[in-house]
C-alpha cells in the first residue's frame, strides 16, 4: 500500500508540475501576443495619437479609371520647385528650415499615418489642399447618407536622404522627388479612419472613388497634380498653390 500511494504522490507530484508549466506557456504566450498585437496595431493603424473609432482597409480596393490621374514626375515637380522649399539633405538640414512650414496632425479632417521615410509638414498652400480635400471628400458622404470616414495621409516631407532610400527598396520612388519641397503628401485608397458606426454602410472600392471624385473637382480647378499610384496604394498630390 505505502509504495503504492508512494508512486501516487510521485504521479501526482508531475501532474501538477506539467500543469504549472502549461499555466506558464499559456501567460507568456498571452503576453506576447499582446504586444504584437499592439506594435501591429500602431503601425497599421496609423496612429498618432489614441485611435476611438477604427480602421478599414482593403488592399485590392481601386478606383475606378476615370479617376486613376496621370500627373507624371516632371510635371508635379516643377509646381514643386515652384512653390516648396529648398530640399533638405538630411533630417538635421530639414529641422532649420521647418519654420515656414505646416506641421500636419489628425484632426476632424483628415488622420496622419505614421511616418517612417518622411516628416509630417507641408507649405501652407499644401495644407490647406489637405484640408479641403478632408472637407470635401466627408462632405460627399454626407450627401449620399453614408457613414462618416475620414482619409488617411501616409507620406509627406522627405530629405533627400530619405528619397534615396526610398528609391533604393522601391522602383517607383523616383530620385528627385515632389516630396522634398513640402508641397507634395501622398493619401491612401485602401484604407480609412471610420470614427463611429452611424450611417450607412460603405465599402473600401467606393471609399476610393468618392476620394477620387473629390480629388477631379480640386484638380479640374487648378488646385492641384494628381498622379494614381498603383504599387504604393495612393494618389501622390502636388499643390499648385
Ligand atoms: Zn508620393
Amino acid at each position: 500500500m505505502a509504495k503504492k500511494s508512494k508512486k501516487r504522490h510521485k504521479r501526482n507530484v508531475k501532474k501538477r508540475g506539467l500543469q504549472r508549466r502549461w499555466r506558464i506557456y499559456a501567460i507568456v504566450g498571452a503576453a506576447l501576443l499582446a504586444a504584437v498585437g499592439g506594435v501591429l496595431c500602431l503601425k497599421n493603424c496609423g496612429l498618432d495619437g489614441m485611435v476611438k473609432g477604427s480602421i478599414v482597409s482593403d488592399a485590392t480596393a481601386t478606383a475606378d479609371n476615370s479617376y486613376q490621374f496621370g500627373d507624371l514626375n516632371p510635371t508635379q515637380l516643377a509646381a514643386a520647385k515652384e512653390l516648396g522649399i529648398t530640399p533638405a539633405e538630411t533630417r538635421d538640414e530639414l529641422k532649420e528650415r521647418l519654420d515656414n512650414l505646416v506641421k500636419i496632425a489628425s484632426n476632424d479632417d483628415y488622420r496622419v499615418d505614421y511616418m517612417e521615410h518622411s516628416m509630417p509638414y507641408l507649405t501652407h498652400g499644401a495644407a490647406q489642399l489637405l484640408s479641403d480635400i478632408g472637407k470635401g471628400f466627408q462632405q460627399r458622404l454626407k450627401e449620399g447618407g453614408y457613414r462618416e470616414h475620414r482619409i488617411i495621409v501616409t507620406s509627406a516631407l522627405r530629405t533627400i536622404e530619405d528619397q534615396t532610400k526610398l528609391s533604393k527598396s522601391n522602383a517607383n520612388a523616383a530620385k528627385q522627388s515632389a516630396h522634398c519641397y513640402a508641397t507634395t503628401f501622398d493619401i491612401t485608397y485602401t484604407r480609412f479612419y471610420r470614427p463611429t458606426g452611424d450611417g450607412h454602410d460603405i465599402t473600401v472600392r467606393q471609399l476610393a472613388n468618392v476620394l477620387g471624385a473629390t480629388l477631379k473637382e480640386l484638380r479640374d480647378a487648378g488646385r492641384c497634380h494628381v498622379k494614381y499610384e498603383v504599387r504604393q496604394h495612393c494618389f501622390h498630390i502636388t499643390s499648385r498653390r
